[in-house]
């Protein structure tokens, strides 16, 4: 195959021109990788609920991003060719871009405490790379990166320290999913909750951010899990994941909170809200237990305030938050790609559709009608990619 490295690229998307309005697929042209970037060819993504929200709730509960712009931020694929500067990727390489970069250097990289990376945040938030542009343009008009990612797109541009190498024989159709939802749930679990061996935990919201925190939960010793969602078609699979019991808020006259507590004789020692509604957040943290309660935010709602009664905190609860489930993403997303090859985490079974990408507007879709957990999209559908079985 000739190599185009050092070339513009023409490829499809499916671009966002406007909030509120489905995506179309477009023909754009994905320019070569600059100093320290990495052109990759995206073999598979999957639509997340924060994908979702960028859409149709952008300058309502999130902030506003320019459009247009390739959303798209969980995904794996190969890297393409590498921009000058670039030492630890070759054109071959398994990778997973990360919407949270990982650049070993700034004060948050240095410390334990955090994964909050601050290494082109600002760029990234407005959709472009560090030299202020994106590499992504449509009939030559500049198309925006989401979150500095962009992976609705064949082949997208993201920074070298946005970007995680992973095992050659790792199935890119499955580990994509390690690049957003089943991280950062499973590490809202583990890592920032840091669940204890029998305790009792509460999960509120069943999508695929949910179910790993459940996963996480399960894997970390929990001994009572309590998944919570007012879709009950979600509690066959959380049971699957790890639930050992589930409950409907519809199915309760008065507060979830107060059936959680009663159900737990004073309240569940972990809450996880997974949902993005400042009420559920309330909620969870109402759920948990005086004295050493914890909950933690995992739903993504950026400009809305959440209601805390004072009493609740003084009383020693704590409440906390996660991006990317606390990993320190270069470093540690290779490390659940061995934990999934190794059977220690589930992957496959949050995969429930598989469509092309000029089926994208569907996926979207299914996940807000909640008939989906992850829906595989398959950005190569013509190419018989061997990746994507
Ligand atoms: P999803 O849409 O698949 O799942 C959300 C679930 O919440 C659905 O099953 C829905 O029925 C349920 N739900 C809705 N209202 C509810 C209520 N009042 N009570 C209980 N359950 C309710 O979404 P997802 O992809 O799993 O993402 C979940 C959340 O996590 C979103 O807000 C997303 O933006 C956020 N997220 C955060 C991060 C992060 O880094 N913090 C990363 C990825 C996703
Ligand atoms: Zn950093």
């Amino acid at each position: 195959m000739m190599s185009t490295a050092g070339q513009v690229i023409k490829c499809k998307a499916a671009v966002a021109w406007e909030p509120g309005k489905p995506l179309s697929i477009e023909d754009v042209e994905v320019a070569p990788p600059k100093v320290h970037e990495v052109r990759i060819k995206v073999v598979a993504t999957g639509v997340c609920h924060t994908d979702w929200e960028n859409l149709y709730e952008t300058g309502k509960g999130m902030k506003f991003r320019p459009f247009p712009l390739v959303l798209g931020h969980e995904a794996a694929g190969v890297v393409e060719s590498v921009g000058p500067e670039v030492t630890n990727f070759s054109p071959g390489d398994k990778v997973i871009p990360l919407f949270l970069p990982q650049c070993f250097d700034c004060d948050r990289c240095r410390s334990p405490k955090t994964n909050l990376c601050r290494k082109n945040w600002a760029n990234a938030q407005v959709g472009i790379l560090a030299d202020g542009t994106s590499r992504i343009s449509c009939n030559g008009q500049q198309v925006y990166q989401f979150l500095g990612v962009s992976s609705f797109s064949q082949y997208t541009v993201v920074s070298d320290t946005s970007l995680a190498k992973i095992r050659d024989d790792a199935p890119l159709d499955k580990v994509f999913l390690l690049g957003c939802g089943v991280s950062t749930g499973y590490g809202a679990a583990v890592n920032t909750g840091k669940v204890e061996k029998d305790s009792s935990c509460a999960v509120f919201g069943l999508g695929a951010v949910g179910l790993a925190a459940i996963m996480g939960c399960q894997i970390a010793g929990a001994k009572r899990i309590i998944g919570i969602d007012i879709n009950p078609d979600k509690f066959e699979k959380a049971k699957l994941f790890g639930a050992t019991e589930c409950v409907n808020p519809k199915e309760h006259n008065g507060n979830i909170q107060d059936v959680l507590v009663e159900m737990t004789n004073g309240g569940v020692d972990y809450a996880f809200e997974c949902v993005g509604s400042p009420a559920v957040m309330t909620a969870a943290l109402e759920s948990t237990i005086d004295a050493w309660g914890m909950c933690v935010i995992v739903g993504w709602t950026e400009t809305e305030a959440m209601n805390v009664v004072v009493e609740k905190i003084l009383m020693g609860r704590k409440l906390t938050g996660t991006y990317f489930g606390g990993w320190k993403s270069v470093q540690e997303v290779p490390k659940l790609v061995d934990d999934y090859m190794k059977k220690k985490l589930k992957l496959d079974e949050f995969i429930t559709h598989k469509l092309p990408l000029d089926q994208i507007n569907k996926a979207f879709e299914l996940l807000k009608l909640g008939q989906s957990i992850r829906a595989l999209i398959n950005l190569w559908p013509e190419e018989n990619n061997p990746e994507v079985a």
